[in-house]
């Protein structure tokens, strides 16, 4: 696919999902900046392998996260990709780390959407990485996960009515089980995901930034307030 020269800020980017993301758009031709919080290390090697810049910015932080997205723009591309997962009993889970969730995975993409809109040119793009667990969740122990990404469904379809009018679209991609660091394919839950999944293994962050790319391309201008789900039918 063809990105020459198109702004991309992918928040979110030094590791797994995000880090298919950043190279992919980076091999194309894109300008790209991505964003990480604690992954220094693996933010630097990203960079310079892709030739993309790297931005420490806490996207729980909101003022930060809201002057990153102004400083990379105008944007053509923004990519939401950051995530958390909090899991245990609701019961007795830290309140605290479930705040903590619902800022990088709701409060920290509505803020960054509308900012990077602000200055989005015609026709710009904005992607937000959620989750099948949007649409299902049939695990215990995930309530305030689901939560978080079942609320992007609703900020897509609602963004997309304001946006739409500027030729700004705005969508969602719902991986399933994705081997990566926060859902290793080797992991103690793997077998029981992949009990629910049509086809039993974890995808790959690739297949993940492909889908991502189509939205970002010219044949995806028709497409906004929609979910994709790339998940071997784990909510089929
Ligand atoms: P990883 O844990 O492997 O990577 C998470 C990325 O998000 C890292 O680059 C991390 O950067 C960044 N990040 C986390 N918190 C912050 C923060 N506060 N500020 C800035 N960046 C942050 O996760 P995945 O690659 O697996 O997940 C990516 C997205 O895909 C998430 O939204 C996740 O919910 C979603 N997803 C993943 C699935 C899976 O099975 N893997 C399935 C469905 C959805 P740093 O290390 O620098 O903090």
């Amino acid at each position: 696919m063809d990105f020459m020269d198109k702004r991309v800020l992918v928040v979110g980017g030094s590791r797994g999902i995000g880090a298919a993301i950043v190279a992919l758009f980076a091999d194309s031709g894109a300008r790209v900046s991505f964003t990480y919080s604690g992954s220094r290390e693996a933010a630097q090697s990203l960079a310079t392998k892709t030739g993309a810049t790297a931005v420490q910015t806490d996207a729980a932080d909101r003022d930060a996260m809201m002057a990153t997205v102004r400083e990379a723009g105008p944007l053509d591309i923004m990519v939401f990709n950051a995530g958390v997962l909090v899991a245990g009993d609701p019961l007795t889970l830290d309140p605290d780390a479930v705040d903590h969730l619902i800022d990088v995975n709701v409060r920290a993409p509505y803020h960054s959407s509308v900012e990077a809109a602000r200055s989005m040119k015609e026709g710009g793009r904005i992607i937000v990485i959620g989750s099948v667990n949007g649409d299902r969740m049939p695990f215990p122990g995930l309530a305030a996960y689901a939560l978080s990404k079942s609320a992007l469904q609703g900020m897509a379809r609602g963004l997309a009515r304001d946006l739409g009018p500027r030729g700004i679209t705005i969508n969602i991609v719902q991986p399933g089980p994705t081997d990566t660091d926060m859902n290793p394919a080797d992991g103690e839950l793997a077998e029981q995901m992949h009990s629910v999944m049509a086809i039993k293994r974890h995808g790959t962050a690739q297949d993940v930034a492909h889908l991502t790319a189509y939205l970002a391309g010219p044949h995806a201008r028709g497409i906004t307030g929609a979910m994709h789900t790339i998940d071997g039918g784990f909510g089929a």
